[in-house]
């Protein structure tokens, strides 16, 4: 089975807040769709965490490496397109880019062998997993309200972060934390994101190690980028003394990004995006390479449902793996996947059954958001 073309769609006209101090418009492009089409007819799907025109720019680098290769080897493959372009934005658009085509290659993989993802990617630990909501921190009373509907929706594990979180006084920081855990209950998991990837992040490593003290006053599972996001020393230091676990890497590329970070034990959750990081085949390395550092992955998830139904496949092929991130409020999650997500009556998501991706695009949202003919570009 061989690759006759790559297909890409941005997505635009629903894109959620980031919580950036730049703010993200809805019609701002930072999520795109990718589609690998076989002559034999079989299809997949992938996303790449980038804006469209950097998507498009790069496969037409990357053509003559993918056109024509074999549709049913996405590790190799994706490795030849890694080597081949070291020397034109490694890391960057064209990472991006390779992500989206990896996923959609496991996708071809799993429905030529009519196999689900997760078992292709190793094998499956579960077939459940428990997702996150993850939404941005806003001022107390809204941000109850905003958690008690997810509460209410089934959610059972919450994450908080950006928005004024870390960016007025601690004081605030402290009333938004404890308005948090009082809405979700003792019982449920909950996390906090300080969000040091911003632009110019202001807050020192003395405000980390102050606030990760007064997090674990109130049961916080993990502190996420509490520090800006290259200072691979002070997360190390910061994980050394830090009541509560240290999470991070979201921004980080190439599997070859993470291994430092491991080294030096700067980390306990290891947070790549597959939409990002080089795909499936990248993170599933970066989670074994996490399991013997002692150190773990939880897959960042702000991204689409294509994203959500890898992160879902990883997570059910890593011993550790047993949250994902749920982006709530997205359209590109909750809308693009036919049929929508369910949790059970636990808070979980099943892990799809059926072949590849075991994920169906809405054609209506795909239409509203993106261009159909992703699906049948010729
Ligand atoms: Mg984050």
């Amino acid at each position: 089975m061989r690759i006759r073309e790559i297909s890409c769609t941005g997505l635009r006209g629903g894109t959620p807040e980031g919580g950036w101090s730049r703010e993200l418009r809805p019609e701002d492009c930072v999520h795109t769709l990718v589609a690998v089409h076989t002559h034999e007819g079989l299809m997949g799907v992938g996303s790449a965490f980038t804006n469209d025109g950097l998507v498009r720019a790069a496969l037409s680098v990357l053509r003559p490496l993918y056109e024509g290769e074999s549709a049913l080897e996405p590790e190799r493959v994706s490795e030849k397109l890694h080597q081949h372009t070291f020397w034109m934005g490694r890391g960057g658009a064209i990472t991006h880019a390779i992500s989206g085509i990896d996923i959609a290659l496991w996708d071809i993989l799993g429905k030529a062998t009519g196999q689900p993802v997760g078992r292709l990617l190793g094998g499956r630990y579960r077939d459940r997993v428990r997702p996150y909501a993850s939404l941005l921190a806003d001022e107390p009373p809204r941000l109850s309200e905003h958690l008690l509907a997810l509460r209410e929706q089934g959610f059972t594990a919450f994450k908080i972060g950006w928005g004024p979180f870390g960016r007025h006084s601690g004081a605030l920081d402290e009333a938004i934390v404890r308005g948090a855990r009082d809405a979700v209950g003792e019982g449920s998991l909950l996390m906090v994101d300080a969000g040091g990837s911003d632009a110019f992040w202001a807050r020192d490593r003395r405000w980390a190690h102050r606030t990760a003290r007064m997090l674990a006053t109130f049961d916080v599972a993990w502190f996420e980028e509490p520090l800006r996001p290259d200072d691979l020393e002070g997360y190390a230091e910061l994980r050394g003394r830090s009541p509560v676990p240290i999470a991070g890497g979201e921004v980080l590329t190439r599997r070859q990004s993470f291994a430092p970070w491991l080294r030096a034990g700067a980390l306990d959750v290891v947070q790549p995006d597959s939409t990002k990081v080089g795909g499936l085949s990248e993170s599933r390395r970066v989670g074994w390479m996490a399991e013997e550092s002692g150190a773990r992955l939880v897959p960042h998830g702000w991204n689409t449902a294509v994203g959500l139904a890898a992160d879902l496949h990883l997570a059910s092929a890593l011993p550790d793996t047993d949250l994902v991130e749920y982006k709530t409020g997205s359209p590109y999650i909750d809308d693009l996947a036919a049929g929508g997500w369910r949790l059970d009556s636990d808070g979980m998501l099943a892990v799809p059954e059926g072949p590849g991706l075991g994920l169906e695009l809405d054609r209506e949202a795909l239409a509203r958001y993106g261009n159909e003919r992703l699906l049948a570009p010729s």
